[in-house]
């Protein structure tokens, strides 16, 4: 079974939408419990992926993972650049030489994931990136594990991705910048858990309706 019949800077530029067309949300969600930067900090890294689009679209999937984390770590900043940025670097590395069906897809994106709690020194429930990454990849192995069908199971990721992002809302923060503020970061949702789960969002959706 092919993956997607898109290329990857189809599923950049979804991203990139997305993210713009949220782009004052995600500025005042890093404003409120963080220092503001998020936004600029992922912005900078899609602008400068976009400028290796062609190359990025003529490179296995594996070189492609690969390729946009080492850009993403030298270019995005913050500390949200060196965790998007090890994550797909450890994508790269889990997806060389496999076969892309949905499986190894669903064991590529934990392998990533795992990374990001490794780089990061947390797990889920610290108001991080992690409570949307965390329950999107493990709802995914799981639908596609059980056989359900590829949109099933891409709408399953999308509403763990969304109920994970929206869980950090009322949780004290324990890494990162949040975790400063102890009782005031309650009520605001977390700045990277929102991005990555309007990023999973973009390349679900990108998928979905390509097939469709
Ligand atoms: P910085 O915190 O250095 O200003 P960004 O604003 O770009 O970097 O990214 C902040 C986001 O990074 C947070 O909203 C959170 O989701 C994520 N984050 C920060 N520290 C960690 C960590 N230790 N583990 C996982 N995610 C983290
Ligand atoms: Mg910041």
């Amino acid at each position: 079974m092919s993956v997607s019949p898109l290329n990857y800077s189809a599923f950049l530029s979804a991203i990139q939408n997305q993210i713009s067309g949220h782009a004052d949300e995600i500025a005042a969600l890093d404003q409120a419990i963080g220092d503001g930067d998020h936004l600029i900090n992922l912005q900078r890294g899609l602008a400068a992926l976009v400028t290796e689009a062609e190359t990025l679209d003529s490179l296995h999937l594996a070189a492609a993972f690969t390729q946009t984390g080492m850009t993403l770590m030298s270019t995005m900043g913050g500390a949200s650049g060196s965790l998007f940025g090890s994550m797909f670097v450890t994508m790269g590395k889990t997806a060389k030489g496999q076969k892309l069906d949905w499986q190894n897809i669903a064991d590529i994106f934990t392998a990533g994931v795992e990374s990001v709690k490794s780089r990061g020194k947390a797990n889920i429930g610290e108001k991080t990136m992690l409570d949307t990454l965390i329950p999107a990849a493990n709802t995914l192995a799981e639908k596609i594990q059980a056989g359900e069908t590829i949109e099933t199971s891409l709408n399953a990721m999308k509403h763990a991705a969304e109920d994970g992002m929206l869980s950090t809302k009322e949780m004290l923060a324990t890494k990162g910048r949040a975790s400063f503020l102890g009782e005031r970061a309650k009520g605001h949702i977390d700045a990277g858990a929102r991005t990555s789960q309007l990023i999973l969002c973009a390349i679900a959706d990108c998928y979905l309706n390509k097939k469709n």
